[in-house]
């Protein structure tokens, strides 16, 4: 069968490294370069563990896992496990929490509450923590940087000991095994692979149509060539609703934005990933793995709009062995929040900046300043999970809506591609409730 992959992200590298050991004649196109989308645009957080886990995702996550660990514990690509913290900032979430810490260790994923005291010890300063619990204001409020919920007036020894009381009142869960990694690593590693086995990868190549006869794709057009084609798997990220639509396919799929900063300021990072129920977060940026702000310039920070002024900028503070770095972002994966963004025409809205030095000081980084941005979309769908499967067009499978978890899966994902394609045979331990659990025609 001859395979043409669209999208070289992590999903459409991870298929083309799956599918590159069988007979299939496989090539992959990619517009700009391996990984260089939403891929980077990532936090590189391969996750284990899920608040409100379902079996599908669980069942994902530990398959990928199994590959992750393999290549993670080999040092073939870098990771560093700093675990994942979850703060609740209201009494119900600290509830789905303490479930949560029930539930994981039946499915072998060590996850315990934890609470201010010994959040501490985690590299978190609880009392920063006081001030942004429950204070979702610093999101839509331009220039309130601290996020203070003290009124004018308010006694402050009242003020310190509310806090003290707030401390002792904060409920996190503390799952140790999550991991970070740079994701455009991951992708260059399975198109290595991948072309190790004789796939063609193509970058730089933009697929301008999907051909069918007779309801079955029969070739597709790039704005170089002409690929005959049996199957067509659309791994085209945000870009997938454009895709499906060159052959008349309408899936539900939406976009939310995913704005990022780096900051650097005065203090050593050594944390965990910290996710607060208003779904804010601050990941570490281990030196080891380096810093985005050093790194060239992907498509992904052209398309957020930067000036070079601001870009320049963002490299004038030197690091040293007493500043720190993290990055601090912000998730929606409801599909009710969800909308249809061109995804070459994204920014970082200037109220996330104003709000994002408030989550850098969680981390305990004193007078955090900014160093680089950039911006990517989550394409989520109506349950939140992914849709991978052939589609009413006959040869047009899809692997795209990731939500907030395309790098963690991906693995997962191209075994069930693979699944699609053909037949899994009787020595594989394929989990095959996962082909209807996933299935574009749920919807
Ligand atoms: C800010 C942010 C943080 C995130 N953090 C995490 C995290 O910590 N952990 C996690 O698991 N997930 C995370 N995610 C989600 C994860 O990044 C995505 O699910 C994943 O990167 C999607 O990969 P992809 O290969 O589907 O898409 P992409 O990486 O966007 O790849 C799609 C590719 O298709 C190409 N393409 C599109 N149209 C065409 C065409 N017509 N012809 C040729 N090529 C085409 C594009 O150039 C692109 O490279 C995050 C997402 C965002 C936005």
């Amino acid at each position: 069968m001859e395979i043409v992959i669209v999208g070289g992200g992590i999903v459409g590298t991870a298929i083309a490294s799956r599918l590159g050991p069988t007979d299939h004649d496989v090539t992959l196109v990619e517009r700009s370069s391996v990984g260089g989308e939403t891929t980077a645009a990532s936090a590189g957080i391969v996750m284990r563990s899920a608040v409100s886990p379902d079996p599908t995702t669980l069942s994902l996550r530990e398959r990928s896992r199994s590959i992750y660990d393999e290549l993670f514990d080999t040092g073939a690509v870098d990771s560093t496990r700093t675990g994942t913290l979850y703060v609740a900032e209201t009494e119900a979430f600290a509830d789905r929490l303490a479930d949560a810490a029930r539930v994981l260790p039946e499915h072998g994923i060590e996850a315990r509450v934890v609470d201010g005291e010994d959040l501490e010890q985690l590299g978190i300063d609880p009392g920063a923590l006081t001030h942004l619990k429950g204070d979702s204001r610093t999101l839509e409020q331009p220039g309130d940087d601290t996020g203070t919920p003290e009124q004018p007036g308010d006694d402050p020894e009242a003020t310190d000991r509310n806090a003290v009381d707030a401390v002792g009142a904060i409920r996190a869960l503390y799952t140790p095994d999550d991991q970070l990694c740079e994701p455009v690593d991951l992708s260059t590693w399975f198109a290595d692979r991948a072309r190790e086995c004789g796939v063609g990868i193509r970058t730089g190549e933009t697929v301008t149509a999907v051909e069918t006869r007779s309801s079955s794709v029969s070739s597709v057009e790039t704005d170089h060539d002409r690929l005959e084609a049996d199957a067509v798997v659309n791994a085209a990220g945000p870009w997938a609703p454009a895709l499906n639509a060159m052959v008349g396919v309408s899936l539900p799929l939406r976009h939310t934005l995913g704005p990022m900063v780096e900051l650097e300021g005065d203090g050593s990072v050594d944390h965990p990933v910290t996710i607060l129920e208003s779904k804010r977060y601050v990941r570490p940026v281990s030196a080891s793995m380096g810093s985005r702000s050093s790194e060239p310039e992907s498509e992904m920070e052209r398309s957020s709009g930067r000036s070079d002024a601001e870009r320049s900028s963002s490299t004038e503070r030197s690091s040293g062995p007493d500043t720190g770095r993290v990055w601090v972002g912000k998730y929606e994966t409801a599909y009710g929040d969800g909308h249809r963004y061109d995804p070459d025409d994204v920014a970082v809205p200037a109220s996330f900046r104003d709000s994002a030095p408030a989550m850098a000081t969680l981390a305990g980084l004193e007078d955090p300043s900014i160093v680089d941005e950039w911006v990517g979309l989550r394409t989520v769908t109506p349950d939140g999970l992914p849709l991978v499967g052939e589609t009413d067009v006959s040869g047009f499978v899809v692997a795209c809506g990731m939500t907030g978890q395309g790098i963690t899966v991906a693995p997962a994902v191209a075994d069930v591609v693979k699944a699609v394609l053909e037949e899994p045979d009787d020595g594989d331990d394929f989990d095959r409730t996962l082909l209807e659990a996933l299935s574009p025609d749920r919807f």
